[in-house]
């Protein structure tokens, strides 16, 4: 972490983190127009996006090599959040081998015939992976809090619908992260802030532009009649659920440009803490690639070189392998 581009990202994601244990109050204490004062959009945007990007394909690959923690990125945000164009552009530089967008929508009657967990549980990221939920087993107490009828077709038991159920919720959420980081599996949790003007502005836009209507559901703009609901319990879920383990980070969403960037920087962040590094082969394995690599060497065409790769590379010295 000695890079000073890490040290670039750390410095400007350190804001956006909610304090485990803290009392959030969203409105108050996050403001969804915020600008890291350093930052200029035409300025220092596209390179710093950029770097983000180059950092995560470059931690991605050593993730997937060393193959022993998995990352879960768990996207939430308000419709018009921005959570697509989020993933598109932060994803943009990565394996798409080593990336799987999950989409969770309203529950369908299988899901709803387990436990809340489980269709979540079944999307999990795999040693190696990283894994995005785009809407998370959050909405389990964003949604379904501000609507309680979702509750109602949980088809719970009595004594699992008290007045309780938000704060065991959050408990259970908790205890599931905790055993997912103790077992390899980090878990980084991104809310996109929007403000309330800024919402109403994109649902406009994607009126008046034909091509953008698909995206429009006149359900979102009911929803939108919800928004203190939704504000009150996003910071109920933030007060009770940024762990040490699986910190919730809040990011400031008026401004697409700096969202991306944010997004990508923490993302970039959880892999540079997890510092996965390449696998070194055993002093035996590389004796057999020794004995392989004369064999080949032996198999040279006439006028080619023994190696024609470490032959091209001599200069700059990245020669072949030394015995
Ligand atoms: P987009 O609109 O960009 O396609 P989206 O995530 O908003 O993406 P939609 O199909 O519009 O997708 O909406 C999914 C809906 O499902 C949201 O309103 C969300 O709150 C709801 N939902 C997600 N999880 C649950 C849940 N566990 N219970 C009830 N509703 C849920
Ligand atoms: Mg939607």
């Amino acid at each position: 972490m000695a890079d000073k581009r890490a040290q670039r990202l750390a410095e400007l994601i350190k804001p956006l983190r909610v304090k485990p244990g803290s009392e959030v109050n969203l409105a108050k204490d996050y403001d969804p127009g915020y600008k890291a004062d350093f930052l200029n959009k035409k300025k220092d945007g596209p390179d710093l996006l950029r770097t983000g990007i180059a950092l995560l394909a470059d931690y991605q690959a050593r993730l997937a090599a060393q193959d022993t923690y998995g990352v879960l990125v768990c996207l939430q945000a308000l419709d018009a959040g921005g959570k697509d164009g989020t993933i598109r552009h932060v994803m943009s530089g990565v394996n798409p081998q080593g990336v799987h967008v999950s989409n969770f929508k309203v529950p369908s009657a299988e899901e709803l015939d387990h436990d809340f967990l489980w269709r979540y549980a079944r999307r999990l990221p795999a040693r190696g992976d990283i894994g995005i939920f785009n809407r998370s087993h959050y909405e389990e107490v964003l949604v379904v809090r501000v609507h309680p009828e979702n509750l109602d077709r949980q088809k719970l038991p009595k004594e699992a619908k008290g007045k309780d159920v938000w704060a065991r919720r959050y408990r259970e959420i908790n205890d599931w992260e905790r055993y997912l980081s103790d077992n390899g599996f980090k878990v980084v949790k991104l809310l996109l802030n929007l403000s309330k003007e800024e919402q109403r502005t994109r649902f406009l836009k994607r009126i008046d532009l034909p091509e953008k209507n698909w995206k429009f559901s006149s359900a979102d703009a009911r929803e939108r009649q919800w928004w203190d609901d939704y504000q009150r319990a996003f910071s109920e879920m933030l007060s009770a659920t940024s762990t040490d383990w699986a910190p919730w980070y809040v990011i400031p969403a008026d401004r697409k440009w700096f969202a991306r960037i944010c997004a990508a920087a923490v993302i970039a962040h959880t892999l540079m803490e997890i510092d996965p590094k390449y696998p070194v082969v055993s002093e035996q394995a590389r004796q057999e690639l020794l004995t392989v690599k004369a064999e080949l060497e032996d198999e040279a065409p006439k006028d080619a070189p023994a190696d024609p790769y470490a032959a091209a590379h001599a200069k700059t010295g990245k020669a072949g392998m030394e015995a």
